[in-house]
């Protein structure tokens, strides 16, 4: 199966028609082509957008909503062909894109097409002086980037509060997981959505991702994906004052402390460890333990780890295939790095050979205990199912550790102690702290990273704030 470009309301081959393989990480094989797109492409893809700003920008917003509306529902609609297409793209079980990917992508769709109806304007009186007003304009052509963890889940993400707040848009899905991101472009023709609205150009990063970023006429990008990526974006689009929004890596920290719920704690730490092959940037990979209840985490830990399934995408499964065989080979290579740093393997730590799917690229979930907090396991992103396991003594060790790396996005803390719980989360340096859960969203608050995780907020109002360029209007009385 061929894949498309969708430019100007239309499916299109790539003006070089060339095609990049696509492999489906289940079985290691070929099972589509995805188009190899260029700066010719995304040239088109701009002055379709740039067409449609003038008409979709002034659109009623009730227009502008219910057509957003008919792309969420439509992907309902088409929950099992979109879970299924996603699981064979990105190697996660079906189960899981249908439950968590597919349905959130939708939700996505009705957030935004919904808060737009609820959105205000600030005033600012100056007593009997004068009134300032504060308009929220769209920025017009904006680029959208997304990595392929998560794929309609991320794309849908930043799309949607793009178009709601009336810009138009080119995105560029994971030339690694492309066909969701296909499958919508069909969706939004279905629903109605205006020519050259939405335009999704396929390819490598380096070549699409690149005449985004450096396109004169796109004024903002909205990336998610790897921290020297996001480094490379940022060089490249300061000098023309372009607006960005990076959400990059992260090294997230579980702190446990002795006084939690020790049952619900290590349910979700499972879960929090290997949910989709540990392929979430808000997996904890750094599970740090209070001393007295060291032994006992580990031993249970490591019993439950043992027990999880891994295996082809479509069966019952725990985790399915990861993403690519390189992103396997990187994985492996930190756990080898993790032995040589003086750690030991407390389970897993091989390639998985699931009968029938020999070719394909799974992995045992991986623990490994005894490594220094500042090694490069415990430092550097792995992005995969491997966690580390490391007991601490006091709060303030526990802290030490888990800010200890370049990285800021999330951490997870386990206690029962309301005080606790208070003043650790206010001292962790990360924009996202789960208190006795995780990875539990509220779509309108808001989220993202700091230090190397990356740079301003996406959810929520912040989303829209970002998409829209605020304007003082003074009125003298
Ligand atoms: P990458 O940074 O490699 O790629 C992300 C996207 O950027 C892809 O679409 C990629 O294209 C594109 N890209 C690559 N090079 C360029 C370039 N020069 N210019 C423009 N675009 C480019 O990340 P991964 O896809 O490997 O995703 C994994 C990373 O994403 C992890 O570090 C993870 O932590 C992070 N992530 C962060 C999240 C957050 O919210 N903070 C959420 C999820 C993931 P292509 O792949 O097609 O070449």
């Amino acid at each position: 199966m061929k894949m498309l470009n969708y430019i100007n309301g239309t499916l299109v081959a790539p003006i070089s028609g060339d095609y990049l393989d696509n492999t489906d990480p289940s079985t290691g094989e070929i099972f589509s082509y995805v188009p190899d797109s260029d700066e010719r492409d995304v040239q088109l893809a701009y002055e379709a957008a740039n067409a449609a700003f003038p008409t979709w920008s002034k659109m009623a917003k009730s227009k502008r909503s219910a057509i957003m509306m008919k792309v969420a529902s439509l992907l309902l609609e088409n929950l099992d062909r979109f879970a299924k297409a996603e699981s064979q793209d990105n190697g996660k079980p079906v189960w899981l894109a249908e439950s968590v990917d597919i349905p959130r992508a939708a939700s996505n769709f009705e957030f935004y097409a919904t808060a737009i109806l609820h959105d205000s304007a600030e005033t600012h009186e100056m007593e009997d002086v004068a009134l300032n007003y504060t308009m929220r304009q769209p920025l017009g052509v904006v680029g959208c980037i997304s990595p392929w963890n998560l794929p309609l889940y991320l794309f849908s993400w930043k799309i949607a509060p793009a178009l709601a707040s009336g810009n138009c848009v080119i995105a560029k899905p994971s030339e690694v997981t492309p066909l969701t991101a296909y499958l919508l472009s069909e969706i939004c023709i279905e629903a109605g959505m205006p020519a050259g609205v939405l335009n999704i150009v396929h390819g490598l990063g380096p070549k699409v991702g690149e005449a985004m970023i450096v396109h004169p006429d796109i004024p903002a990008i909205s990336f998610t994906g790897g921290t020297a990526t996001g480094k490379h974006i940022a060089r490249q689009a300061a000098p023309m004052f372009k607006k960005l929004s990076l959400e990059l890596g992260g090294k997230n920290p579980n702190l446990i402390f002795a006084d939690c719920d020790f049952e619900k704690m290590i349910k979700t730490t499972l879960r929090s460890s290997f949910a989709n092959q540990g392929e979430i940037c808000l997996c904890g990979s750094r599970i740090l333990v209070e001393e007295s209840i060291y032994t006992q985490f580990k031993e249970r830990f490591v019993e439950e780890v043992r027990k999880l399934k891994v295996g082809h995408p479509s069966g019952d499964v725990n985790m399915g295939a990861i993403v690519s065989k390189g992103h396997m080979e990187k994985v492996q290579s930190y756990i080898e790095l993790g032995k040589e740093e003086g750690g030991t393997v407390l389970c897993g730590g091989n390639r998985v050979y699931p009968e029938g799917y020999e070719g394909g690229f799974y992995l045992e979930p991986t623990v490994i205990e005894g490594l220094d907090y500042d090694c490069r396991t415990n430092q550097e992103e792995i992005f995969g199912p491997v966690v580390t396991i490391m007991p601490f003594k006091t709060d303030e060790e526990a802290l030490m550790y888990a800010n200890s790396t370049k990285f800021g996005l999330a951490a997870t803390v386990w206690t029962s102690n309301l005080n606790r719980a208070h003043k650790v989360a206010a001292e962790l340096h990360t924009g996202i702290v789960w208190i006795n859960t995780w990875l539990l969203r509220d779509l309108r608050t808001p989220f993202g990273g700091v230090k190397q995780s990356g740079v301003g907020r996406e959810g929520g109002f912040e989303a829209l704030r970002f998409f829209t360029e605020p304007k003082n209007v003074c009125i003298k009385f």
